[in-house]
């Protein structure tokens, strides 16, 4: 069946032509050119792509490989932090690196946990935002756990007004919002020079770091 013929969106007819060219499958030259430069551009010499007739295109390896080592390392395309994970930690929309602090990874954490489970991880988690005070932030009412932590001391936490031992020696970058006002992408400061960098923004407000 056509999919331009039944698509409800005016680019898929509008664009039929170059879409069906874009999805068409390679000429088998060319695709094997392609991979074999990838392959070389990437310095790799354990695995080639290849062909045949019985299995079809594969990646196959050169050599045998050890335990620990690296058969391939590719730049990441398109990535995403689960919405469910968004709870647990705090991490760069763009590099996944963790951000903040020890502290308020730990304060923050419990803090939802506190509003929206059971403490255990074992009751359905139903947050989705990314930030405590997000609009988008947890449903659900207290669950009384008597055990829980102190909400001020949370909150403590989450604002740098009490440190945990040894967290020095592991310093997180500063969260910064996201520039253009992206609500719950947060990142570390290195991406976000960048990212001022390719907007053209000299200086880093005081509201953009949380
Ligand atoms: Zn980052």
């Amino acid at each position: 069946m056509d999919a331009s013929s039944v698509s409800p969106c005016d680019l898929d007819r509008e664009f039929a032509l170059q879409i069906a060219q874009l999805l068409a499958t390679p000429p088998l030259q060319s695709a094997q050119e392609y991979y074999g430069e990838l392959i070389r551009s990437k310095k790799l010499d354990g695995i080639r792509v290849s062909y045949s007739g019985k299995h079809g295109k594969g990646v196959y390896a050169n050599r045998d490989f050890g335990e620990d080592d690296l058969v391939l390392k590719d730049q990441m395309l398109v990535g995403a932090q689960d919405s469910l994970n968004k709870i647990d930690c705090v991490v760069c929309s763009y590099c996944f690196h963790f951000i903040g602090s020890i502290e308020y990874q730990i304060g923050r954490r419990l803090y939802l946990q506190s509003l929206g489970g059971s403490g255990d991880g074992t009751t359905e988690r139903h947050c989705h935002g990314s930030d405590v005070g997000s609009s988008t932030g947890c449903s659900g009412a207290s669950n009384g756990n008597s055990n829980a932590v102190p909400q001020e001391v949370l909150l403590s936490l989450m604002d740098g007004n009490t440190l945990l031992p040894l967290t020095d020696q592991f310093c997180l970058p500063p969260v910064v919002a996201c520039p253009g006002g992206c609500e719950g992408e947060l990142y570390c400061r290195f991406v976000f020079l960048i990212i001022c960098e390719y907007f053209l923004i000299c200086e880093v407000a005081p509201e953009m770091i949380i």
